[in-house]
């Protein structure tokens, strides 16, 4: 008997069977892992103090993790979302109102440890805020965190308000089964709520050794995405690693001569402890060297905001190729 070829859609699913397409973020883990993480990172760098204070705020994310439960979308609103290949979790448009209280016992947490007296007074200030004020905090965070222009947002609140959101957007997340998560028409954005990523991590162990995933600044889902390709204009050729000489060899900063931007990358084979959001957060001098050879991140931090006056500035230079010098180093 003969033997038939295989069709596409076969093949597809293989592949998937193979790859695997997306890592849900781990909630019982996700946060405790980034802030020990943080802590670890914090004993050698020249930034410690404000490492150890963004660990501490982390920490507090994970507590808040085990006490929070928000409520799914209805099945409906996941059904049309994946019959149109939008995210399910979106960021931007209505929000559960509950962040708002995730916010303030996050507030609560850090309130009820030691801190400098600016801090303190940053807590009292954003506790201040009244609910229409922290909406449009949250709109203007999750209006940049999804590629859009970072106007109205406010440097010093928003890493408070982005640690909340992320706390609901987590949660969600982590109760989602991978085959509910639609293929998406924009590569670059995350699947399940349709944010950009902080960097990428190379991973180890199981079914994702080897595997290149992106990790949403948002919802902390990773998705597969392979290696040597820009993450931003999707441009196999004119990528570069840089590393910074007689530093760790884990952290690279992945850069692309089409776009002229860069994301950082994580090598777990290098160090097993490695985390995206934590070491693109404590890699700064990273930046600073491949800033200098002239190109742009592609994405900010989500804890790190830049004042109101760069942004116009920052958002047309972010989308716009700068060809990078040829002052290369590592590989
Ligand atoms: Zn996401
Ligand atoms: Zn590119």
């Amino acid at each position: 008997m003969a033997s038939r070829l295989m069709e596409p859609e076969q093949i597809a699913a293989m592949n998937a069977a193979v790859v695997p397409r997306l890592r849900m973020p781990a909630r019982a883990t996700v946060f405790g892992e980034r802030a020990a993480r943080l802590q670890q990172l914090a004993d050698n760098s020249t930034i410690g103090d404000y490492l150890r204070f963004v660990a501490r705020l982390v920490g507090a994310q994970q507590t808040l993790l085990a006490e929070f439960e928000t409520p799914m979308p209805s099945a409906e609103s996941i059904a049309v979302a994946q019959r149109h290949s939008m995210p399910v979790l979106p960021a931007m448009g209505a929000r559960p109102p509950l962040w708002r209280d995730v916010l303030s016992r996050l507030l609560d947490l850090m309130a009820a440890d030691t801190l400098p007296p600016p801090l303190q007074a940053l807590i009292a200030q954003v506790r201040g805020l009244d609910g229409e004020a922290l909406e449009q905090l949250a709109d203007a965070v999750l209006n940049a965190q999804s590629g859009g222009s970072a106007r109205g947002v406010d440097p010093a609140s928003a890493p408070f308000v982005m640690a909340a959101l992320q706390v609901v957007w987590t949660d969600l997340a982590s109760r989602l089964a991978p085959a509910e998560v639609p293929y998406l028409d924009t590569p670059g954005h995350c699947p399940c709520c349709g944010s950009l990523p902080v960097a990428s991590v190379v991973r180890i162990g199981g079914v994702y050794q080897g595997y290149r995933f992106l990790q949403c600044g948002l919802c902390a889902t990773e998705w597969h995405m392979v290696r040597i390709k820009c993450s931003h204009c999707d441009s196999t050729e004119g990528i570069a690693y840089h590393g910074i000489e007689g530093t760790s060899d884990a952290l690279k900063a992945e850069t692309c001569d089409h776009c002229g931007t860069y994301r950082k990358i994580v090598y777990l084979e290098k160090d097993m402890n490695g985390e995206a959001f934590a070491d693109d957060l404590a890699s700064l001098p990273l930046d600073l060297m491949v800033t200098e050879a002239g190109f742009k991140r592609s994405s900010g931090h989500p804890f790190l905001w830049q004042a109101e006056q760069d942004e116009d500035d920052q958002e047309a230079q972010g989308r716009q190729a700068t060809p990078g010098t040829s002052d290369r180093q590592g590989t």
